[in-house]
């Protein structure tokens, strides 16, 4: 716990939602790709550990539990596997999030079941204290690098920042915004890199909950006359869950964000690029750089390498 202090951390914690795995062959393989992947590049010092968090019910929990010494038998270093409840975290995650749903989530209603989307966004309330720092990762992940170098990232943060994420790599965000960008044709809301302000992908986050805690004006645009504030200064309405509120509040306040190397959550996904968006679809998608971990979103295959 010293080093911890110190800025050394010895355990080093990443979270993935992981529910209804038990009923889809399709998650069952993604989980595979992912573990197998952080097993065969991670590498971390002697006394290090690797602390792997799956929020579950339990049918997944039972099948996580069977496979993944399985999947980790390749790793070098040393590990431990927490299993979460999700309607455990539901219920303290609801009261927090319920009125940001409404903006943020699929249909007309605000449905319970959906607050678990809003994790990354109140982990810090959610979550005891000791735990400083978390990575939340997508299942459809494929790691190219070592684990250990993405938690470095955080030594990166400048001092505002309290969440490191990478870049929305389709122009989905330039339609979510499309009337606030044509009543403001000079600003940079929804415009490709480099200049522009795509939004933020979720895939990949680094979650830095002892700044979030800490920070007054986090807190402040957690509360729903902010939230709905932006939301209708913004024109927006979502279903995208986290991502969406992440992408909302950097519009208004980009140094609350540290950003990611595109090459740290390399989106595969072109579903935009058939959808009206083909002309300008490259501007948003091209990555240069080393892929460090692919991220295969709406399902589309991971190269082989
Ligand atoms: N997920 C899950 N159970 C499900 C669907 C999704 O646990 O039935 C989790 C899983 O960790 C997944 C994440 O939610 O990676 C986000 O979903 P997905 O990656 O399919 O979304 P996309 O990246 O394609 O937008
Ligand atoms: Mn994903």
């Amino acid at each position: 716990a010293g080093d911890e202090l110190e800025g050394k951390p010895s355990r080093f914690h990443a979270l993935m939602m992981f529910t209804k795995v038990d009923k889809s062959v399709n998650l069952q393989q993604k989980f595979q790709v992912a573990m197998r992947s952080v097993a065969k590049h991670g590498r971390f010092l002697e006394d290090e550990v690797l602390v792997l968090h799956y929020v579950s019910d339990a049918g997944s929990q039972e099948l996580g539990e069977k496979m993944l010494p399985e999947l980790l038998l390749d790793a070098t270093f040393r590990y431990e596997v927490v299993f979460h409840d999700v309607g455990a975290l539901t219920e303290k995650l609801f009261p927090i999030v319920e009125a940001m749903q409404k903006h943020f989530s699929a249909g007309s209603g605000t449905y319970y079941s959906d607050a678990i989307f809003f994790l990354s966004v109140a982990m810090h309330r959610i979550m005891p204290t000791e735990l400083k720092r978390i990575v939340q990762l997508d299942l459809d992940l494929k790691f190219r690098s070592n684990i250990r170098d993405l938690f470095q990232e955080f030594n990166h943060f400048p001092a505002e920042a309290v969440i490191g994420i990478a870049r929305e790599m389709q122009p989905v965000y330039r339609h979510t915004f499309w009337q606030y960008r044509k009543e403001n044709p000079k600003s940079h809301v929804g415009d490709p890199p480099p200049d522009g302000l795509p939004g933020f992908n979720s895939g990949v986050m680094l979650l830095n909950l002892d700044t979030m805690r800490r920070s007054t004006l986090y807190n402040q645009l957690l509360e729903p006359e902010r939230v709905a504030r932006l939301a209708e200064k913004y024109h927006f309405r979502g279903h995208l869950g986290d991502q969406d509120f992440f992408t909302m509040i950097g519009m208004e306040h980009r140094e609350l964000f540290y950003p990611l190397s595109c090459g740290w959550n390399r989106q595969l996904c072109t579903w935009w690029r058939e959808h009206g968006y083909g002309d300008i679809f490259q501007l948003y998608y091209r990555c240069d750089g080393p892929v460090h971990i692919y991220h295969g979103n709406c399902n589309t295959p991971i190269p082989d390498d």
